[in-house]
């Protein structure tokens, strides 16, 4: 089977981060916007996992769909909060039985929601950093993991959330993806600092195209991101016109990316939320198809 893709500009890599669907029209909504986002040819895509397991079978038969089915390299989320070690790696089990060979490894929220105390299982792993170690331990795995470019909302300060991701690393995790954030000067500080901290994994900036301002700040506020003014100021106004939000949005992205692009970086992790349309529009407008390429050749 033949597909059409789009060659990228020098070295870049994109993976895109789907959840996994709640009914049949959803599940609609996840497999046509992975069969529009295939053109560019993902280094990988990821499945959410919900935290205690909510999600296992679910998320479970996505992945090893867009393996199979899509033919895309496929990663799996996996939290720990709320089970015991034995459980984790049963999980483990059942997602390398379907070929899931590389995992994004998290601890995941509090089982009481966001901003409740966390009470790390007595025989679990008790954070992202314990379970990354758990899955270098069974050898032949990908494992990436979290970071927290303005802070995870638990950490006392960003030296704790550094550490962490040391250790992370240190465990064997070989890239970390970040909490969306949209300013750029907020990442650049942040990779400052993991470098000086003697961190090397790359450190994907995770983007999240804004499809909904109102529920981006309600997620922003759960998870300690900040949405700037300038963000407000641009899709505030237009907020009622799905047209011109669209458009403003991809420019907002675009200029993102463009910007990091800037910086040095060129792996990029999407928050798609299961479309595609927006992050077409930002992928076309920020560049990222090789001028000099034909724009779609033909892949096996
Ligand atoms: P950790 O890395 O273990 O901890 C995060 C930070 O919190 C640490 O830096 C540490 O300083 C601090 N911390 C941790 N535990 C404590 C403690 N007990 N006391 C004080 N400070 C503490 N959630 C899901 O449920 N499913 C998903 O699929 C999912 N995917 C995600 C993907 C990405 C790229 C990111 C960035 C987040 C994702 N999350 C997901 C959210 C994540 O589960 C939450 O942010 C969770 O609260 C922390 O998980 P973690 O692995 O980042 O935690």
């Amino acid at each position: 089977m033949s597909r059409n893709t789009t060659r990228l500009s020098d070295d870049i890599k994109l993976s895109f981060e789907f959840f996994p669907p709640k009914s049949d029209e959803m599940a609609g909504q996840l497999w046509s916007a992975v069969d529009a986002l295939k053109r560019w040819n993902p280094d990988f895509v990821s499945v959410t996992y919900g935290a205690g397991g909510s999600t296992r079978d679910t998320t479970l038969a996505t992945v090893a769909r867009m393996t199979t089915d899509a033919g895309l390299p496929a990663a799996s989320h996996l939290t720990c909060v709320g089970a015991t070690r034995e459980e984790v790696l049963e999980t483990v089990d059942a997602f390398r039985a379907v070929g899931v060979r590389h995992f994004v490894a998290l601890r995941g929220d509090p089982q009481g929601g966001v901003g409740t105390d966390y009470r790390p299982h007595p025989g679990g792993y008790a954070n992202g950093a314990e379970l990354t170690a758990g899955l270098s331990a069974l050898g032949g795995l990908e494992i990436s993991v979290s970071a927290y470019p303005e802070k995870h909302p638990e950490s006392a300060d960003t030296n704790a959330d550094i550490e962490m991701l040391k250790r992370k690393a240190d465990n064997g995790a070989t890239r970390a993806l970040t909490q969306f954030f949209f300013d750029n000067d907020v990442f650049a500080r942040y990779l400052d600092r993991v470098r000086a901290a003697g961190i090397e994994i790359p450190i994907v900036p995770g983007i999240l195209p804004v499809h909904n301002l109102a529920q981006v700040q309600r997620f922003a506020a759960l998870c300690g991101a900040t949405v700037p003014a300038f963000v407000e100021t641009a899709l505030g106004p237009v907020d009622d016109q799905p047209e011109e939000r669209s458009l403003r949005a991809a420019e907002l992205a675009a200029r993102q990316l463009e910007g990091l692009r800037r910086l040095g970086i060129r792996e990029f992790h999407f928050y798609t939320m299961n479309r595609a349309s927006l992050i077409n529009a930002v992928l076309d407008q920020a560049g990222f198809a090789d001028c000099d390429a034909p724009a779609a050749v033909q892949a096996a």
